[in-house]
């Protein structure tokens, strides 16, 4: 059994994805489960292509500092060449009206002028990115499933037709893990693409910076603590951050403390504490780009030699060469 699980370098790596995801891939990460940066996937709208590439590198050092292990890694863009060879058989096997009918194209389309086609065509090269490693099962939100259910039907459809190369992959729910939110706007899920950085804690953020930006989170005026997010979502989000950090559960956490200032000092620290590791060892590797390069083509090699049969096998059968 075999999982893909991917993270989009559209900005810095944040405590969300650290504690909704990247604990989860160190702690339940199987001997044949694969990580990606998803850079080619950051290009469908506006982007800089010198900032791109420093957070896909920066992004690559966070998941190894997390504890991922490094032959399980790469970034997306080193199977360039791959990728986009096979994104081209199976936009040969997808049609225009699958594409076009995907829920996230139509919202993110809707009313913009000069939509890249890549954002209509990128469900494609999510289904190559699967079907190219032969991953049975992909933990995706709800927002990807559809894409998932797409790459699902394309995997039949070319094996029907033209003989059985692909696994059939599964979207599967990830175990509901910390959703964590922006702590200056806690209606708002913390997000990497936020404009304004001061309720996102991210997870290269000196400790003093995550200190003022977890003083200053929003909450409200009352004087007990309890855990109640449907009313109170600034102080839930509080507490769900320091049980996360502590595993311990979000109301024992809110039994603890008596004061605002002081559960607000016990967030730091344990915030402070959990990423400090992950800080000093992306930090060191980003200090050592020969290392950090040695790694990567490392985790690149491993992808294409484990994709490249398929590959292979698929343009053959489809006519090519
Ligand atoms: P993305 O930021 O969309 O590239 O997502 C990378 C991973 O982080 C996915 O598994 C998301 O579910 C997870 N993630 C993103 N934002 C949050 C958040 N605010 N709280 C918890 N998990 C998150």
């Amino acid at each position: 059994m075999s999982r893909l699980s991917g993270i989009t370098p559209s900005g810095h790596v944040h405590i969300g994805n650290y504690l909704g995801a990247l604990q989860r891939w160190v702690a339940e990460g199987g001997e044949d489960d694969l990580y990606f940066v998803s850079d080619l996937h950051a290009m469908t709208t506006t982007h800089n292509p010198a900032k791109l590439r420093a957070l896909a590198g920066e992004q690559l050092a966070v998941l190894i500092a997390a504890g991922i292990p490094a032959e399980r890694i790469f970034v997306q863009s080193d199977l360039a060449r791959e990728l986009g060879a096979l994104t081209w058989v199976l936009e040969c096997t997808a049609s225009f009206g699958e594409a076009a009918r995907m829920i996230q194209f139509k919202e993110k389309s809707k009313g913009q002028a000069g939509v890249r086609l890549s954002l209509l065509t990128y469900p494609v090269l999510m289904a190559a990115d699967i079907l190219l490693q032969g991953a049975d099962e992909v933990p995706v939100g709800d927002d990807q499933r559809q894409h998932v259910e797409l790459a699902r039907a394309l995997a039949r459809r070319f094996n029907g037709t033209y003989g059985e190369v692909f696994t059939v992959p599964r979207a599967v729910l990830p175990p509901t893990g910390a959703r964590i939110r922006d702590l200056a706007d806690p209606a708002r899920k913390m997000s990497k693409s936020t404009r304004d950085s001061a309720g996102v804690v991210f997870v290269l953020d000196e400790p003093e910076l995550i200190r003022r930006k977890v003083r200053r989170a929003v909450t409200d005026g009352q004087s007990t603590l309890e855990y109640r997010p449907e009313d109170r979502p600034g102080l839930a989000n509080l507490l769900e951050i320091l049980a996360a950090c502590t595993g311990a559960r979000p109301e024992e956490v809110a039994r603890r403390h008596t004061s605002y200032g002081e559960l607000k000092d016990a967030v730091a620290d344990a915030v402070i504490e959990l990423l400090r590791p992950v800080r000093e060892g992306a930090n060191a590797l980003l200090a050592d780009p020969a290392e950090l390069d040695r790694v990567r083509k490392a985790g690149a090699a491993r992808a294409a030699e484990r994709g490249e049969h398929r590959l292979q096998s698929a343009l053959r059968l489809i006519g090519a060469g």
